[in-house]
């Protein structure tokens, strides 16, 4: 009776949170661990949302259930979000409100999957899509983008994975772990590309507002309206306003998968929490300049920290263009130093140079480390010191 279902079994922790857990077990033990494995921005949730926060906690508004498909204000503060951002024009109805972004592509992948449906999944990926694929009994496809393509997939590669099953394609632009951004022209092609083959594109658009240098983030769904119709847009508070612990996410497009999406949200969740919700108004219609200086913060230890790790003696690494990570090639570092397996290189980076990282292997790029830069200065700086120091001892 105690035996664990199938899907149990087959189901593993995500790498991240995983990597991240060890690091604080480690560092509760009293050992100097470095972290930079959360993909987690370091600063407060700014002070205009806790207040909108706080105000809703004491008005009593924040006490009860709300609809499933989250509070009428913020439905709509997702409508006007989308204008202002995308330029595009939806209903309320056409949103959904979830427990994170991370809810939103699990009630998704939940409504559109039937058993052995595919989905298509660039890499390297986030860690969540391929277990929320399973989960819903589709079967994750992994489409390889070259790494000298930055990572990117063309639709030649789209092409070769195709089949009757094909249900969805994940773009999540700018990537985690990548920090790439697919150009307007790489999107059209895609673009066009799903609505050829009536696949449906899940827009994974939760760093489009953390972009460095001259790069520029184009939503997919802006590309044209055959386009937009085909696209559901999944987006969040977590990474532009600093709030990963408030848990509200969204979904945007067609009418009838919100529905559905809400259905499953109402037997697992019943409703984003309250207060998190009346939070998230004030982030998207309050003012934007607290999301304008952590950009910036972002884009100078970008700038700082890019040269540093190419220090590190072997990396190779093309020069992200936004979120928060560098997701270095160490395939010759490895060599240096006697590796050839980039999880054992990293669980070592942790027990012997006390740095906590996240293996490429769980985003599946077997050369490569994901360093996460929404850490302080200090931090960041240390941790490439630890690496070289690593490397140099090993070599
Ligand atoms: N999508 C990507 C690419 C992410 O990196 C994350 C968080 O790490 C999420 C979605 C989920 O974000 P949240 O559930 O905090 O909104």
């Amino acid at each position: 009776k105690m035996e664990l279902s199938k899907r149990a079994k087959q189901l593993k922790p995500s790498v991240t949170l995983a990597a991240s857990a060890k690091a604080k077990e480690l560092k509760a033990q009293g050992l100097d661990i470095l972290s930079v494995t959360l993909g987690e921005p370091d600063f407060p949730t700014p002070e205009n949302i806790q207040q909108a926060a706080i105000a809703a906690i004491q008005s009593g508004k924040a006490s009860f259930y709300t609809p499933t498909a989250g509070i009428p204000e913020l439905r709509q503060a997702v409508v006007s979000y989308i204008e202002r951002y995308y330029g595009l024009t939806y209903s309320p109805k056409e949103t959904l409100i979830t427990d994170g972004a991370k809810f939103a592509l699990y009630a998704l992948f939940q409504v559109i999957l039937d058993a052995q449906d595919e989905v298509l999944i660039p890499v390297p990926y986030w860690v969540s899509y391929a277990d929320q694929v399973q989960l819903a009994e589709g079967v994750p496809v992994f489409v390889q983008g070259k790494e000298e393509n930055q990572f990117k997939v063309t639709v030649e590669q789209l092409t070769a994975c195709l089949t009757a099953k094909t249900k969805a394609l994940v773009l999540n632009t700018p990537s985690n772990p990548t920090g790439m951004i697919y150009t307007k022209e790489e999107l059209q092609s895609i673009g066009e590309w799903a609505v050829e083959h009536n696949i449906l594109i899940i827009a994974d658009d939760i760093y489009g507002r953390l972009v460095y240098g001259d790069a520029t983030f184009t939503p997919i769904a802006t590309i044209s309206e055959a386009i937009r119709r085909q696209t559901m847009i999944i987006n969040g508070v977590s990474k532009t306003y600093s709030m990963t612990g408030w848990r509200i996410g969204f979904a945007v497009g067609d009418q009838k998968i919100i529905e559905a999406m809400t259905n499953i949200a109402s037997q697992a969740t019943s409703n984003p929490t309250a207060v998190s919700q009346y939070a998230a108004v004030e982030a998207l219609t309050g003012p934007q300049d607290s999301v304008e200086a952590m950009r910036k913060a972002f884009e100078e230890r970008l700038n700082r920290l890019y040269p540093l790790v190419l220090e590190i003696p072997g990396v190779k690494c093309a020069k992200p263009q936004g979120a928060f990570y560098l997701f270095p090639n160490v395939k010759e570092t490895m060599a240096i130093c006697g590796y050839d397996d980039v999880t054992i290189f990293t669980d070592d980076l942790l027990k012997e140079a006390h740095v906590a990282l996240v293996t490429g292997a769980g985003f599946g790029a077997p050369e490569n480390i994901r360093i996460s830069y929404a850490s302080d200065w200090e931090t960041l700086e240390q941790t490439v010191q630890r690496i070289k120091a690593f490397v140099e001892k090993k070599r």
